[in-house]
């Protein structure tokens, strides 16, 4: 599926998107489709050379973007971030919290490193570019905060003990804090995605994407536009009533 099929019909003139992972994958889909609805997006990730490779088409497609380097591992490279955009744009009016990392393996052989690096990255993450965009947000009265977790936060799966605990709290996260938000007119989402073709995906072998496939009734991988298409519509003025909620796009694996 090319993005000209997706039909998009949203504008977010005059709006600022943070991106986190828009380098690749993802990441990179929802950033081209919110710069097409006219957003000016901020491009996060630490491969800077990537992210540069983004904006370019972004820009050649006639969109608007910008690079910034950020390892969301860091609380510094975070706050670094946010600071540049307060003063950049005065503004922040989407936030997607997409960056996010597999360390897969069964949970009696998994080591502190891998736990912790999990949680710090997917997780604490999101916490903190939550809570300075919230700040952000609060101000203008306005805003969209969506956390890409993914149905393992909600279903589980064996190998992933970390990276569902991580998603898992996402969505823990996102419901909270769309409570915390809705006076606000800030609204608060998740998108849960099942198998979604990616570098991420691809690391789990032919064999295992075999057996997956299998399992999901539209009998095929996600595109990562399956997925940018949600985002793009939690982001838009017609989502303004669905907060709190997490959204699965999964070919309907999970039903
Ligand atoms: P991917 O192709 O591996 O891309 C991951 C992105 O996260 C990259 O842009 C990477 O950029 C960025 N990232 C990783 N660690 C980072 C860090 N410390 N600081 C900043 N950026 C970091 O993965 P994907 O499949 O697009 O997944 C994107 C998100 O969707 C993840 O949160 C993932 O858990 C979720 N998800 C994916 C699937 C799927 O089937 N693909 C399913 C459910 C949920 P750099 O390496 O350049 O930093």
């Amino acid at each position: 599926m090319s993005h000209t099929d997706l039909g998009l019909a949203t504008d977010l003139s005059g709006q600022v998107a943070l991106v986190t992972g828009a380098s690749q994958g993802l990441g990179k889909a929802c950033a081209e489709r919110l710069a097409e609805c006219k957003a000016h997006v901020v491009c996060a990730a630490r491969s800077v050379d990537k992210l540069q490779a983004t904006v370019e088409g972004i820009v050649a497609a006639g969109g608007s973007a910008e690079v910034v380097a950020c390892d969301v591992g860091s609380k510094e490279s975070i706050a670094e971030v946010f600071a540049n955009i307060e003063a950049k744009h005065q503004r922040l009016d989407i936030l997607l919290n997409n960056a996010g990392i597999t360390r897969d393996t069964l949970l009696p052989r998994m080591s502190d490193e891998q736990w912790e690096d999990v949680i710090q990255t997917n997780l604490t993450s999101c916490f903190l570019c939550c809570r300075a965009a919230s700040r952000i947000m609060m101000g203008a009265r306005y805003g969209r905060i969506i956390n890409m977790a993914s149905v393992s936060g909600l279903i589980g799966n064996p190998g992933q003990t970390n990276y569902s605990a991580s998603k898992a709290g996402m969505i823990g996260l996102t419901r909270s804090l769309s409570r915390e938000l809705g006076k606000r007119k800030i609204t608060v989402n998740a998108i849960a995605p099942g198998f979604i073709e990616s570098d991420m995906t691809k690391a789990l072998g032919d064999d295992i994407l075999k057996e997956v496939k299998k399992r999901i009734p539209a009998n095929r991988l996600g595109h990562p536009d399956d997925v940018a298409a949600v985002a793009v519509f939690l982001a838009s003025p017609a989502a303004s009533y669905i907060t709190g909620q997490v959204i699965t796009v999964d070919g309907g694996m999970t039903v």
